[in-house]
């Protein structure tokens, strides 16, 4: 990849480049763009910044409702394989005109800030992260509105609940001579039927300068992926996780198929995750790493995650920020329950993984955040609770490593549960967010939009609406 505008400007004759494309994100995650042509790219856009209309960007509007400036980060810049056209893209910073500053509200500027902070601290220079993005592809024709709600779902004779989804290949009988769903975890084709547009997706993303170290079908029933890219530092992976959905979308939409990073799209099925692996560095040196600790872990490690568990309910609202993450946080697919530490447990929010016992492996994983998150916010607010936790020095508590339906009721009921709800989540970070304010990274105004935005526009909207399931279960009261 380029490191300057010069180099950027070389790679546009020796590409054939005819297009250059600049992306943003906005406050919700999404990314947004513009292209310019090539007599616009010069090395002033490189400093200056060039104009846009900020007055229709989500979360950014309300106070600022004229001009902004993108400037583009020339380390960011990929040939875009998604585009016919010769297209660079590059990731942009927001500024504001008036200022001349960094623009408050951009989630990369928080993310930067996040990873500055770390240093001034002086506990760590680096912090990699490592996100497991799970998202589903389906046939964009027969993803009905009932699936969304399993208005379909019914139930068999058994007892269970099986769906509606197809006709006769999955309960009820197999009238279309149908291969079943997929079922299990890892069959092979044709029961995994989406393993050629994951390798498309794979090889696309490495084109497009995300390295990507495996790919697989997840759990659920039909239509689960997992396609997990190689760690890098805080803002850099968030960059690529908005690469990867943006390749991910694209590639199923040539296949006439839709990806979808919604966490639960399915009712009884597993959902979408986005564990975060994390640790922290002093140059070559792993932070988290201790041949005599629990878990191979150092004390660090576990203040980190002491940090993390502490501070769950507040971080959820950046970690796990739709009403439909809640439909994931529940008992039985896999997904965190327990705000507590684990080797093994599943149902744990942070795991050691025990794969290896190399040093440089050494790291938590942070199961409970999910793909709706604006990967820029969520992993800075993970990265300044673990530094709250080690400046704090906060216990995280006994390791969870048994089965918690083993434990006795009274040590089972003093375990913390996450948040049931977005609007429970919203209500911790409101009272718990000094951790974030540390080093203005999270601003109080971006903490306040957030909160803002996610009561007005997502979770009041959807309280006005009556839900199908509420017709079956109500109208004929
Ligand atoms: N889908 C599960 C989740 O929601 C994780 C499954 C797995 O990767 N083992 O977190
Ligand atoms: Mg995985
Ligand atoms: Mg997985
Ligand atoms: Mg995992």
């Amino acid at each position: 990849r380029p490191q300057s505008a010069g180099d950027v400007i070389e790679l546009l004759g020796k590409r054939g480049i005819q297009i250059v494309d600049l992306k943003f994100t906005d406050l919700p995650g999404l990314w947004q763009h513009f292209s310019i042509t090539l007599p616009e790219v010069h090395p002033g856009l490189f400093d200056a910044g060039i104009g846009f209309d900020g007055s229709s960007i989500r979360g950014f509007q309300e106070i600022h409702e004229s001009d902004m400036l993108l400037r583009p980060d020339p380390a960011t810049a990929f040939v875009d394989p998604i585009c016919g056209t010769p297209t660079l893209s590059m990731i942009c910073d927001v500024v504001d005109p008036v200022l001349r500053q960094p623009y408050s509200r951009d989630p990369r500027y928080v993310a930067k800030k996040a990873e500055n902070y770390l240093r001034q601290t002086g506990i760590a220079t680096t912090c990699y992260f490592g996100p497991e993005l799970e998202f589903f592809i389906f046939d964009s024709i027969r993803f009905g509105q009932e699936q969304h709600c399993g208005f379909y779902y019914v139930e068999s004779a058994e007892g269970d609940w099986t769906t509606g989804r197809d006709e006769g290949a999955y309960g009820g009988g197999n009238l279309g001579y149908k291969a079943r769903y997929k079922e299990g975890y890892f069959p092979v084709p044709p029961q995994d039927t989406l393993q050629e547009i994951r390798s498309e997706i794979a090889l696309t993303l490495q084109h497009a300068g995300v390295q990507v170290e495996v790919h697989h079908h997840e759990v659920a029933t039909a239509g689960q992926n997992e396609i997990d890219m190689r760690f890098a530092t805080l803002t850099r992976m968030a960059d690529n996780v908005m690469i990867y959905k943006y390749i991910c979308k694209n590639i199923a939409r040539r296949h006439g198929k839709v990806a979808t990073f919604m966490p639960k799209p399915l009712f009884a099925d597993n959902a979408s995750g986005m564990h975060c692996h994390q640790s922290l560095w002093n140059d070559e040196q792993n932070l988290f790493y201790d041949a005599g600790g629990w878990a191979l872990t150092s004390e660090t490690c576990r203040w980190y995650i002491g940090g993390l568990l502490q501070h769950a309910p507040a971080l959820m609202a950046f970690c796990a920020p739709s009403t439909n993450s809640y439909k994931r946080l529940v008992p039985g697919y896999e997904a965190p329950v327990n705000l507590a530490m684990s080797q093994r447990n599943r149902s744990a929010a942070a795991r050691i993984p025990m794969y290896s016992d190399s040093p440089s492996a050494r790291r938590v994983e942070f199961r409970c955040p999910d793909p709706s998150a604006n990967a820029y916010l969520a992993f800075a607010a993970m990265l300044m609770a673990g530094i709250d936790g080690i400046e704090n020095k906060i216990d995280p508590g006994p390791p969870l490593d048994r089965n918690i339906y083993d434990l006795p009721p009274e040590e089972a009921k003093n375990i913390r549960q996450v948040p049931g709800s977005l609007e429970a989540s919203l209500a911790a970070l409101e009272a718990d967010n000094a951790f974030l304010r540390k080093g203005d990274v999270f601003t109080e105004d971006i903490v306040e939009t957030w909160i803002d935005y996610k009561r007005k526009r997502e979770i009041d909207p959807i309280k006005l609406r009556p839900h199908p399931w509420e017709f079956y279960l109500y109208f004929d009261i």
